[in-house]
């Protein structure tokens, strides 16, 4: 094969791959949920374990280690500037930004700027937030693939749209373009404006340091190849003190029986307390995998396989892909031919030929998309011959219905 389809680290890739359990499926459902590593998976069983041996409450305190080993990894990860005192976990990363969308301070007919491709369920909390407080959400200019155009926001200017807060998801997960993150942050700040950042398809995925948000939303279960219900949120220090959360609890606050409930002094107002505690066990082995592997390396190979990715699937069977070809992402999403269901595709790829993609409505993303989409998300443990093989069967389950 030429160095030019051929995507670089194959040893991490063969690595990564060795590290789970054989697959029962071609997975091509990162974006979705990744396949976690078989130490991640012991490390839950081993925690479980020890609450079977001693409790939940005496296990969490023989397991604090890898705990803030986990948010002290992840403040890395989003850094400079976080510590892991910034970071908690949550449910996932729509409640994560619900909450702080909640608990966010905007004075009342403020403004939010906001991307038409912003993820179902923020959207959802953000037009919940904008009817209550009379906050007008304000779509900041992109270009025709849906990326922030920095040329049209540098002419009106992030103070000339009198912004109280942006955000927008770093990469979407119905398009796979990543945003200029950290230009439009640099350009916000110097406006005095925060940005608040969804994570959850870039963590893990492009690399997420120094792109100067003051706040970020995230999930485990994607590219970090995390277990299932565990959300990250961290918030800048000098922000988090203004944050005042609308449903506080024991976990959240303190209450002298009158008046209104205190908040605890920094993250810890935004925690959930009560959790599976295993899921954040599993949570501190993938990211230090992650780490050990090296977030370039892992990172570089991902973009590599969705270029790839699309280079093949782009035109088989009349399907067309969406992003541009060469975005450096991993999320390729396919645009069906006429009267072609990409449910029921994606139904027949996984039943008859063993491949995991997605495919989901237009509630996704309500005002970036006109139909279904079918997804394929490879990871750094995906081998060119998964992709091969999707090309070869969306070209054979292609069909209307
Ligand atoms: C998946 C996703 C979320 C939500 O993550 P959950 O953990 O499922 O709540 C938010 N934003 C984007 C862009 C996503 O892809």
């Amino acid at each position: 094969m030429s160095p030019m389809t051929d995507p670089p680290q194959p040893e991490l890739a063969g690595r990564w791959r060795a590290a789970r359990e054989p697959g029962g499926v071609i997975h091509l459902d990162a974006a979705g949920c990744a396949r976690a590593s078989r130490a991640t998976v012991d490390a839950c069983r081993e925690y479980l374990a020890a609450e079977s041996r001693v409790g939940g409450y005496v296990a969490e305190i023989r397991h604090s280690e890898p705990l803030a080993r986990a948010r002290t990894d992840l403040a890395r990860l989003l850094g400079p500037g976080l510590t892991a005192d910034d970071v908690t976990f949550h449910h996932s990363a729509s409640t994560a930004f619900a909450a702080l969308v909640e608990a966010w301070p905007l004075p009342s007919g403020g403004r939010i700027g906001v991307v038409r491709s912003e993820f179902g369920s923020n959207a959802m909390a953000l037009a919940a937030r904008a009817a209550r407080d009379g906050i007008e959400l304000v779509d900041l200019p992109v270009d025709g693939d849906g990326h922030i155009d920095l040329d049209a926001l540098d002419r009106v200017g992030v103070t000339g749209l009198n912004l109280d807060l942006v955000t927008f998801p770093h990469i979407a997960s119905q398009r796979g373009i990543i945003q200029p993150a950290a230009e439009v942050a640099a350009r916000a700040a110097a406006a005095g404006v925060p940005v608040v950042l969804d994570v959850a398809q870039s963590l893990g995925q492009v690399l997420t340091t120094g792109l100067g948000a003051a706040a970020y939303v995230g999930t485990s279960r994607k590219w970090l190849c995390g277990p299932r219900g565990v959300g990250i949120l961290a918030v800048e220090p000098r922000i988090v003190e203004r944050l005042i959360p609308s449903s506080p609890n024991l976990y959240t606050a303190t209450w002298d029986g009158h008046g209104l409930p205190v908040p605890l002094g920094g993250i810890a107002r935004m925690g959930i307390g009560e959790s599976a505690a295993a899921a954040r066990i599993g949570l501190a082995v993938a990211v230090g995998e992650l780490l050990d592997a090296g977030p370039e390396a892992v990172t570089t190979r991902i973009a590599a396989l969705g270029r790839l990715a699309r280079r093949r699937l782009d035109g088989v069977a009349g399907w067309q892909v969406r992003e541009p070809l060469e975005e450096a992402t991993g999320i390729v999403t396919l645009v069906p031919p006429d009267g072609v269901d990409p449910h029921a595709v994606r139904d027949r790829l996984f039943t008859d030929a063993g491949i995991l993609t997605s495919a989901f409505p237009t509630s996704r993303a309500p005002r970036d998309m006109t139909g279904p989409l079918l997804r394929a998300s490879p990871h750094v443990y995906t081998d060119v011959s998964e992709i091969d093989a999707l090309a070869d069967a969306l070209g054979s389950h292609t069909r209307p219905g």
